[in-house]
């Protein structure tokens, strides 16, 4: 039997971006959809697989639920989420909205798990594709395989794929990670950031059950041994990890250039440049924009795309900003030994309100931050 090749969607990219739009299209009743994906699953993706509130309502919304169906995930609802600054402990927070960490710390089997629900929904995966070019005119797809038919294209092959010429984004952090089984049983799960350790991002120490995740954000210097450097910072935490374990990748700090494309294809997720700058959580921005690009498909119409991810287009430059001077001593300073000092509840509020649970966005809270703090506003 020949295999079918004309669809109504086509989908690059298999990672939570990928899976999550043909699930979301699926929900809408649109089930004409393929995935075509270079890799062969599972495949490894350097990422902590930390789940906000937010990201995991996503998924439900999606009738997807990893902590019943892969019955390993731990909370950090409660638990004890420390700061430091250059080592010193600046806040401990107990955060009342969850914060999900896979229990191995990695993608390798999340990914797995969102590729065998889009199988089981009907939807086609297709595995160890090579895109050789892209007809937009004719709405045609050569690969390594056959030749496609389209009527909508969706870019969700992160950073580095097909679509990162058009998305064209020229600031991009590097994030490294380790990840390693621990045969420590008594020690409980437990989560730490650093500031202060790298130029333009945070560093982070934690454990789920049995495993323990350290890593690092920072701007890219090619200079910079990287590797060697997170090996170091274990070695403060009182571990020694083999430079070999060390994965890394980038991550996108601005929005792509170009989000939608001929009138019918869009870019979602980490090609888009959407995962947050700041704290590099790219989950959440993953699912909600493959849930804005379903729905332009459903409607017909892609400028409401970009309608639909505007919170999170407002968003990223906000943390862009940020990120700038949010690592600078003087604004850690006034953050923990000032304003932390006057209000103590609020930054562990706002952690909870707009990372975890994006009730507000980082802009607003920052302006009412600023007013607040402002020693010559008008008292009403
Ligand atoms: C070290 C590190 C830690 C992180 N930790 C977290 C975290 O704890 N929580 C969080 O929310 N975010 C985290 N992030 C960010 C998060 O991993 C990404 O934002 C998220 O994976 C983006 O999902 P995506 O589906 O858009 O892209 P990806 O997960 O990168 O998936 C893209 C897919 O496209 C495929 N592909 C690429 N090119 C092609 C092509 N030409 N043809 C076909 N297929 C192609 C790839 O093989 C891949 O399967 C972390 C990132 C890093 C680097």
């Amino acid at each position: 039997m020949r295999k079918k090749n004309n669809f109504e969607v086509i989908i690059i990219g298999g990672g939570i971006a990928g899976t999550t739009a043909a699930l979301y299209l699926e929900k809408q009743g649109i089930k004409d959809v393929v995935i075509l994906e270079k890799a062969k699953f599972p495949r490894l993706k350097p990422c902590t697989g930390l789940i906000t509130s937010a990201a995991y309502k996503l998924l439900l919304e999606l009738n997807i639920d990893p902590i019943k169906d892969l019955n390993y995930l731990s909370s950090h609802k409660n638990k004890g989420i420390k700061i430091f600054y250059k080592e010193k402990l600046k806040k401990e927070m107990h955060p009342q909205a969850e914060l999900f960490v896979l229990e191995e710390a990695v993608r390798y089997n999340f990914d797995d798990y969102l590729r065998k629900k889009t199988i089981e929904r009907g939807i086609s995966f297709q595995e160890k594709i090579k895109i050789n070019n892209i007809d937009f005119e004719e709405k045609l797809i050569s690969t390594s395989k056959t030749t496609y038919k389209y009527k909508y294209l969706i870019f969700a092959d992160g950073i580095n794929g097909y679509s990162a010429k058009y998305a064209d984004i020229k600031e991009k952090n590097i994030c490294l990670e380790a990840v390693f089984k621990t045969e420590d049983k008594n020690e409980k799960p437990f989560y730490y950031l650093y500031f202060g350790e790298t130029e333009q991002g945070y560093a982070w120490f934690g454990r789920t059950l049995q495993h323990c995740t350290i890593g690092f954000s920072d701007k890219y210097n090619s200079k910079i041994d990287y590797p060697a450097k997170l090996v170091a910072f274990a070695k403060k935490r009182g571990y020694e990890i083999d430079q070999k374990i060390v994965r890394g990748a980038f991550t996108p700090i601005a929005i792509a250039k170009n989000l939608t494309l001929h009138d019918q294809a869009m870019l979602i997720g980490d090609a888009a440049g959407i995962t947050n700058a700041l704290t590099i959580e790219g989950i959440y921005g993953a699912i909600f924009s493959a849930k804005q690009a379903a729905n332009a498909i459903k409607q017909d119409d892609i400028t409401l795309y970009i309608k639909g991810i505007d919170p999170l287009i407002r968003e990223q430059k906000t943390a862009q900003k940020l990120l700038k001077r949010f690592f600078k001593p003087i604004f850690q300073f006034l953050m923990w030994e000032v304003y932390d000092r006057i209000f103590p509840h609020h930054i562990t509020e706002g952690y909870d309100k707009i990372i975890l649970e994006k009730k507000y966005s980082m802009d607003q809270a920052f302006k009412q931050a600023i007013k607040k703090f402002n020693p010559f506003r008008k008292k009403k």
